[in-house]
């Protein structure tokens, strides 16, 4: 049954697409999104265009439109966050510009309203009721840790004091799988537990920002489940990871105007992005070589692309027209990876 499961996730990178709605302005506001079709196309349209150099076709795994729902979303996800329990690597990614609702798909607009919890809670919810289901035959611990990438910078969100101490990543198996082996490893076993740590990490991600939205959208985000199960009859023992990563905002900073901190933000963050989408289409084509070594982020995530690890890729876009520029790269970028 758990080897058919994962048969049924062909290849191991796929790509969704998400719209989110507009958030305000009148209703008859005309979205860039033309149309999205049932087997994964979207058709995108710049309004300040005419003829048929104004529309472009791009196809993945799985679009969503603006009604879909958290639920939904989630639908199509569990099948791979159930791998984890069967001793697989997996990386959920959320991509896209700032605004984008890469934050809305993996938590969720706010923490308070359940029908509204993001892919994290739910996949969260998820590995701890089939944990729960399973547990007359396989013994599961779930632990997780939570960590931003800021600059170039590893730190540990789940500590109080943590903002300023910086982490070394190591890519060493005998340290359990643990990449950033110094990173606070919580115990957790229930969904209420996994809600109290993510308010401390929301709280030490605002630490030493002028903005916690400014600041939250220059950096990536990563919380990862740490499963370990041991069979009871037989005693074999499997582990597997989760990362759910909520990417810094990928949108072009003008060069003209970003200066000091900014522009080295700014920096930061584009080596980074194109590093990730270097490593995942050198894994799409099956490359000899993968470049993990170019960021942190890909560092970090290393046993967790490539291999038997499976990944998912969320990429948002925006309705609006002034962002048909970005919505555009988006969409590039996603290309290259699917
Ligand atoms: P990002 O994390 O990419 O910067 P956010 O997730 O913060 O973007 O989303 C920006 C705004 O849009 C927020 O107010 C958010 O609640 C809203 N939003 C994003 N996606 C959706 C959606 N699918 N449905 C409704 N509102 C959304
Ligand atoms: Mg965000």
């Amino acid at each position: 049954l758990l080897y058919n499961q994962v048969q049924d996730l062909k290849g191991t990178i796929r790509v969704y697409c998400r719209v989110r709605p507009f958030l305000s302005g009148p209703p008859d506001m005309q979205s860039t999104v033309d149309y999205i079709g049932e087997n994964g196309d979207i058709m995108i349209v710049n309004p300040r265009k005419q003829g048929k150099d104004a529309r472009k076709i791009f196809t993945f795994n799985k679009v969503f439109g603006t009604k879909v729902t958290q639920q939904q979303i989630y639908v199509d996800t569990q099948p791979l966050v159930r791998t984890v329990l069967d001793g697989f690597n997996v990386c959920i990614f959320a991509y896209g510009q700032t605004g984008s609702g890469k934050t809305y798909t993996m938590s969720g607009p706010d923490l308070t309203t359940e029908e509204t919890w993001g892919v994290n809670y739910r996949a969260l919810r998820d590995l701890f009721s089939t944990t729960k289901a399973r547990q007359d035959m396989i013994e599961y611990e779930v632990g997780v840790q939570m960590i931003e990438i800021y600059n170039e910078q590893v730190r540990d969100l789940l500590v109080i004091d943590g903002a300023n101490k910086r982490l070394e990543i190591r890519n060493n198996s005998q340290l359990n799988g643990l990449n950033v082996p110094d990173a606070s490893l919580i115990p957790v076993t229930c969904t209420q537990d996994v809600l109290d740590l993510m308010r401390i990490g929301q709280k030490n991600r605002a630490v030493g920002a002028t903005a916690l939205n400014e600041r939250s959208s220059r950096s990536h985000s990563i919380l990862t489940v740490h499963v370990r199960g041991r069979e009871l009859v037989s005693g074999s023992t499997l582990k597997g990871c989760l990362h759910l990563v909520d990417l810094a905002g990928s949108e072009r900073v003008d060069k003209s105007e970003a200066v000091g901190e900014r522009l080295k933000e700014a920096q930061h963050i584009n080596k980074s992005l194109s590093a990730l989408g270097d490593v995942i289409s050198a894994l799409a084509q099956k490359s000899s070589h993968i470049p993990y070594r170019n960021s942190k982020l890909t560092q970090v995530l290393q046993d967790s692309l490539g291999g038997q690890a499976k990944t998912l890729m969320f990429v948002h876009i925006n309705p609006e027209a002034d962002a048909f520029g970005e919505t555009v790269s988006t969409l590039k970028f996603a290309e290259r990876v699917a």
